[in-house]
């Protein structure tokens, strides 16, 4: 127990028996599928770098609960240093990985939960709290993976959980018994779900009394009893059975989703965080969304420094970088990101303690953080190919590159700046091809769209905490309107 090194991490996952299909088939050896790895190496990153001594100060920390040293991503956040500090972490790994790396989803849901269950416990006299608190130990102690599943299928937009026709569209408790739950349904889009070690179910929205078997937060071992995986395709994902390098762009890692089907799946007690209190769903679906806005800030600023590094020295190899408009591209590009990266810096130092004691990012600059990582990581990309040219998607394949009979004329004709190789610029290409529209674009592009909820979530959000009667009132007050008048 304690920290677990990259190797033993990989090795706790290959002793999990969880079901999981991949394009049809029922696979066997989870942590060695070639469509896996990848996504594997990048969330094993959280404890390769955890084990790096110039990097404790961003992956390790105190546990507030056992006094021990654990991985951040299990922390509770205790200050607005915390707060500040994981997005400082989340944006490393985004620089190290150049992709999602999954382990933040979790640390999200453990930190909402913590916050939520203790203010249920005070209104509703239940007895949560202290149950998610031995269980969190449990997790810290083990250094454990976790993935935060919310979203459900939802079926009919228009209809309720308990509406729908067919009343699995939402998890549900479907039993109760002396000394646990069964729930059935499915959570979809699950980022890492393939990479954990326990999955925390939460609900995915606002829910009446109706609905309250919907009511149900839980946590459950990924390989238990009843849950089944489908692994989710990414664009030229095929390209990973190819058995080739450069193709690939980013050779070594990438993130992946998969839905989770839960088919009467027992909890017991101890594991069980909400059932039933559906006054508290709405604060938690808040709580979980509020602190995976902020993580945005800080994983897409750092896949955004790997677009900006590429698009640069692809202007280098192919001899544009001097020029005015590509170098105002490129502070385009950084401005963007940095904005982005601001907006989670900000939301971390405006945070505020919770009745838990558990720190909760400022709520209003977090769903700016999202509304502009919505938006900006598209714009960025737009630059990016601008700047690449649209040798980006005519690229030859590796392949014809290593025929003798084609590779000569690739070579002599792809080659540009005197002291670059074409081989070297080809790989540049595939990299900014694999962010922008190959598997690095579902998460630098779609899920920075829907992951955490859709843009319209933050507007609405924005909408209510932006305290709209109060700049009204200043501007009263300045213009002498209304009780200001007699003051003017
Ligand atoms: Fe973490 Fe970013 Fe992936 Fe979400 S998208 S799990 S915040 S790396
Ligand atoms: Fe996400």
């Amino acid at each position: 127990m304690g920290l677990m090194t990259r190797n033993e991490y990989i090795e706790s996952l290959g002793r999990m028996k969880k079901r999981v299909f991949i394009m049809g088939q029922e696979v066997e050896n989870l942590i060695d599928h070639p469509l896996v790895r990848p996504s594997l190496n990048a969330c094993a990153m959280t404890y390769e770098l955890a084990q790096q001594p110039e990097h404790a100060d961003l992956m390790l920390t105190t546990s507030n609960l056992t006094g021990q040293t654990v991985n951040r991503f299990t922390h509770l956040h205790q200050n607005t240093a915390d707060l500040v500090i994981k997005v400082k972490m989340l944006r490393l790994l985004g620089q190290m990985t150049g992709c999602c790396f999954q382990r933040c989803v979790g640390m999200d849901a453990l930190n909402a939960l913590d916050s939520v269950t203790y203010e249920m416990d005070r209104a509703m006299g239940t007895g949560y709290h202290a149950r998610f608190r031995q269980y969190l130990k449990h997790v810290q102690e083990r250094d454990l993976v976790m993935n935060g599943a919310m979203t459900d299928p939802k079926g009919d937009r228009r209809l309720k959980p308990s509406q729908q026709a067919d009343p699995d569209l939402f998890v549900r408790i479907v039993e109760r018994k002396p000394d646990g739950i069964v729930v059935r349904g499915a959570k979809l889009h699950q980022t890492g779900a393939l990479n954990s070690h326990e999955i925390i179910v939460m609900p995915t929205q606002t829910l009446s009394e109706e609905d309250k078997d919907y009511a149900v937060s839980f946590a459950i071992p990924a390989d238990a009893q009843g849950v089944l995986m489908i692994y989710g395709r990414q664009p030229s994902d095929t390209r990973k059975l190819e058995g080739g390098q450069r193709d690939l762009g980013n050779r070594e890692f990438g993130g992946h989703e998969a839905a989770i089907i839960l088919e009467d799946v027992f909890v017991p007690w101890e594991r069980v965080f909400m059932a039933g209190e559906y006054a508290f769903s709405g604060l938690l679906v808040e709580r979980f969304a509020g602190y995976h806005r902020q993580s945005y800030g800080g994983c897409k600023t750092g896949v955004g420094d790997v677009v900006i590094g590429a698009t640069q020295s692809l202007a280098q190899y192919q001899g544009t970088d001097k020029t005015s408009h590509i170098k105002d591209k490129i502070v385009e590009m950084i401005h963007l990101n940095e904005t982005m990266y601001a907006c989670g810096i900000a939301c971390s130092a405006e945070g505020k303690p919770t009745a838990s004691g558990t720190y909760l990012i400022d709520p209003l600059l977090a769903n700016v953080c999202k509304l502009n990582v919505t938006r900006f990581p598209y714009e960025i990309t737009r630059l990016a190919q601008d700047i690449a040219g649209g040798l980006l998607v005519t690229l030859p394949s590796e392949k014809d590159f290593a025929n003798p009979k084609t590779g000569p004329y690739l070579e002599k004709y792809l080659h540009s700046v005197e002291q670059y190789t074409t081989e070297d610029r080809c790989r540049m290409l595939r990299l900014v091809e694999n962010l922008t529209l190959g598997p690095g674009a579902a998460a630098y592009l779609v899920e920075s769209l829907h992951g955490a909820g859709s843009p319209q979530a933050q507007r609405i959000m924005l909408r209510r905490l932006a305290n709209l009667e109060e700049k009204m009132r200043l501007a009263r007050r300045l213009a002498g309107i209304g009780n200001h008048r007699e003051k003017q």
